[in-house]
């Protein structure tokens, strides 16, 4: 395991995705299912019924997918944990689950989280399929279009191995992607390792979306539409990782802001959110931080106490806090999650807020001092 600030180690199980439903712990880690998910149980569970398989084989065949992809992210979990990554959470989408690492895999670290998932969807495949063969029960592959009682395990064969071949594919987000990335930045360097990767997931996704178009399959659609978009926006965020890593946070926070008092209204602070332009303010008691008190907080609190509550009953308590010296990369991932905004934090004295806003910035000053860098040399 990793070894975290412990003050950290408490906040994070707060920081989950929106949209989720539903908290089972697998090995410690949280899997949460996305509401989308369970739109799509029903209408596999719907279309299964009044076939030639029974309503009980519809059922397995469903929960022995939706347990393959979790294996699946359970491989991608375990060999995290093996260089000392926490999965903050498993999120299961209806087109494949997502692992939300504490920090994201460095280096050849990336290739062996990457490869884990599909591997395990190999090896379920290869121990169905030697199984089948040994049973002689193999039937026809054009007979398998019809789900029949008879036909479940080598469907859930079939299944894992399209999900093994379906998420090699060398497209980010994809694990293959991933794979291709690293495998690029043996050679070069990450961020150009980073750009080619996404470039050849958006122009697969593009090729994919367009087939699906005129083979009107649009579940093909879809997916090619969640993968480009991932591959734009993780192209992005890495980008960001890799200009923000070996900063430290000290160096981008927002020194120049201002607080509330704990015996402040609500009032007080609706007239600081129009007089500045800071959106989240710490709440203090003298030199010390009560809590923070988000532009979101500030909202419901006037919609429900009215503007002479005071701001400590509708402040944050368990806001994130980050030590000055740590990494802006990875201060950059455990603020994506949050949202909103960081206090920096040296022991219990206040030296900085950190938001997503401020960081875009610093990523866009470091952007062009890059290039100007680069055109001068
Ligand atoms: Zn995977």
């Amino acid at each position: 395991m990793a070894d975290t600030p412990q003050q950290l180690g408490d906040k994070r199980s707060e920081t989950m995705m929106s949209g989720t439903v539903g908290t089972v712990r697998l090995f410690g880690v949280p899997v949460r299912m996305h509401f989308t998910f369970l739109l799509l149980l029903i209408f596999l569970v719907f279309i299964g019924i009044g076939g030639k398989q029974s309503g009980a084989t519809t059922a397995l065949y469903v929960i022995a997918l939706f347990g393959s992809v979790l294996l699946h992210e359970l491989g991608h979990t375990l060999v995290m944990r093996h260089y000392g990554i926490r999965t903050l959470e498993i999120v299961m989408f209806p087109i494949g689950g997502v692992s939300r690492p504490e920090r994201p895999p460095k280096g050849s670290e990336e290739l062996w989280v990457a490869l884990a998932g599909p591997l395990v969807n190999a090896v379920i495949a290869a121990a169905l399929f030697a199984w089948l063969a040994l049973q002689g029960k193999f039937v026809p592959v054009e007979l398998l279009r019809e789900p029949t009682d008879a036909n479940l395990a080598q469907r859930i064969a079939v299944g894992n191995l399209l999900l093994f071949l379906f998420n090699l594919l060398p497209a980010y987000p994809m694990d293959g992607g991933r794979i291709l990335r690293s495998l690029l930045a043996l050679k070069r360097p990450e961020d150009e390792a980073t750009r080619i990767a996404a470039t050849a997931g958006r122009f697969l996704a593009a090729a994919v979306g367009l087939f699906g178009l005129l083979s009107a399959n649009f579940m093909l659609v879809f997916v090619a539409l969640f993968v480009y978009l991932g591959a734009a926006q993780e192209g992005a965020a890495i980008t960001g990782r890799i200009l923000t890593s070996g900063f430290p946070v000290r160096a981008a926070m927002i020194t120049d802001f201002r607080t509330l008092s704990h015996g402040d209204t609500i009032r007080d602070a609706g007239n600081l959110l129009l007089s500045t332009s800071q959106h989240d303010f710490p709440v203090m008691h003298g030199d010390q931080v009560l809590g923070l008190l988000t532009r979101a907080a500030l909202v419901r609190a006037m919609l429900t106490g009215g503007p002479e509550a005071y701001v400590a009953g509708a402040m944050d308590r368990n806001f994130l806090r980050i030590p000055p010296d740590l990494d802006l990369s990875e201060a950059m991932s455990r603020l994506s999650p949050a949202g909103t905004c960081a206090l920096v934090m040296d022991g219990d004295r206040l030296l900085g807020l950190l938001t997503a806003e401020n960081l875009s910035e610093f990523i866009l000053l470091r952007q062009i001092s890059r290039s100007h860098a680069q055109h001068v040399t």
